[in-house]
């Protein structure tokens, strides 16, 4: 499978280089490659991860137009815009697995959201570009934990949001491919859930600060019942 991986910091290049180590092609999106491509942190990537030397690297459009799927990895206040540029005509029935959480540095740390409670970044890309298959998965962990969940012992939960069933199966192969069992993977339901696991990110942070390190993860305990209004869907399979 050919994959665009929009985004160059820290989750860009984790899933990119997990992708590359399945046998996929992938390409990363960044604004200028050149720059990139000088960056030391970039450059140490590069040399340093063997699944990161054969990684393509190109302007967001044109790494767009490679993939099949495609991964957003970008700045969640940047992330419409960067797909803007990749063009909607790249985008009509694609995948897009969403892993951007709208984080708001402006008053300093910690971020607060926007937007946020009544709307999401996943809500607002599938709004903006309908074509796309938006599927918001993995933003409520760190990056090595999307790609490695083995990190954190025992079970742990990732969750799916998404209008598109066939979209969120193909999302939940990769997630198995990337070594999460079935019963960790609880799906939410449609792509306005996406604003319940953006808005975990406020606990996600001060969890960190708690904590002093990102490896844990969040667990729903019971999800295997089901929940009211079967929003568990797929919980039990
Ligand atoms: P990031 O610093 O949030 O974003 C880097 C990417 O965004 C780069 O590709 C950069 O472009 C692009 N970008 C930033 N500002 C831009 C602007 N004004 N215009 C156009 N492009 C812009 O990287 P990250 O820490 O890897 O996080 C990526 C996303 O994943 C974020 O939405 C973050 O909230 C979410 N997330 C992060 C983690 C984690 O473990 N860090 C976990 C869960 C979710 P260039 O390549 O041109 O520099």
């Amino acid at each position: 499978m050919r994959y665009a991986v929009l985004g160059t910091g820290m989750v860009g290049r984790t899933v990119a280089a997990r992708l590359n180590s399945l046998g996929h092609e992938v390409v990363i999106g960044t604004r200028d490659p050149d720059a990139t491509a000088g960056r030391d942190e970039f450059a140490a990537w590069r040399e340093g991860d063997r699944d990161a030397a054969d990684v393509g690297l190109a302007g967001f459009a044109e790494a767009a137009r490679h993939g099949q799927t495609l991964v957003n990895a970008t700045a969640g206040k940047a992330s419409v815009a960067i797909l803007a540029e990749a063009g909607a005509a790249h985008l009509d029935g694609r995948i897009l697995i969403d892993i951007a959480n709208p984080l708001d540095f402006s008053h300093g740390f910690p971020p607060t959201l926007d937007p946020v409670n009544d709307d999401s970044l996943g809500e607002r890309i599938q709004r903006t570009f309908p074509g796309l298959r938006v599927v918001k998965t993995l933003n409520t962990m760190n990056c090595r934990i999307m790609v490695e969940p083995a990190r954190v012992p025992g079970e742990h939960t990732v969750f799916l949001s998404g209008e598109d069933p066939e979209a969120k199966a193909e999302v939940r192969a990769l997630l198995h491919a990337f070594g999460w069992p079935e019963a960790s993977v609880l799906d939410l339901g449609g792509i306005e859930t996406a604003r319940g696991t953006e808005m975990l990110l406020p606990v996600w942070l001060r969890l960190m600060g708690a904590l002093g390190h990102t490896d844990f993860n969040f667990h729903v305990q019971g999800a295997r019942r089901g929940g009211a209004g079967g929003l568990v869907a797929g919980a039990d399979a």
